[in-house]
């Protein structure tokens, strides 16, 4: 987590690109609807990036929606081929999620799942992992804040 890594993300039609300059502060799997419905997936495997990390070539759409925390998020495809590519996060300071399918080169490693309470009914957690029903678990929210706002 401390070593600086460099990664990007595509949209489908490549006219959107985004570039990463450091490793992700969290990574998690959200099962909430609002990932949900942005990816049309049934949850999606973000990492959180620190915002003076990442920057974006191409033309971005955006939505702005009222996030759980009552922060905005701002929901960013490409204008062209309206692949989700990533969610600016207020409540993070601004932090970019990006779902981790779509960076390359990436592994990802989440640390828990989260927003259980909105899971889609069949999808199975896998055990060994952290799962809280809302927000992520207390201690990784102490320790991924200062990291964020720092
Ligand atoms: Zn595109
Ligand atoms: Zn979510």
């Amino acid at each position: 987590m401390t070593e600086a890594i460099k990664t990007s993300a595509h949209c489908q039609c490549g006219a959107l690109t985004l570039h990463i300059e450091a490793a992700p502060v969290v990574q998690f799997v959200c099962h909430c609807r609002d990932c949900r419905k942005f990816t049309g997936m049934p949850f999606i495997e973000a990492a959180f990036f620190k915002v003076d990390a990442c920057s974006v070539d191409g033309q971005v759409d955006s939505t702005i929606i009222k996030g759980g925390t009552g922060y905005d998020k701002i929901h960013c495809s490409c204008a062209v081929c309206k692949t989700p590519l990533y969610v600016r996060v207020a409540a993070l300071n601004d932090a970019w999620a990006v779902p981790a399918s779509r960076l390359s080169p990436f592994k990802f490693e989440p640390q828990a799942h989260i927003w259980t309470s909105e899971k889609a009914d069949n999808v199975v957690i896998p055990a060994g992992i952290a799962q809280t029903a809302e927000m992520p678990p207390k201690e990784i929210i102490d320790a991924m804040l200062p990291v964020f706002w720092g």
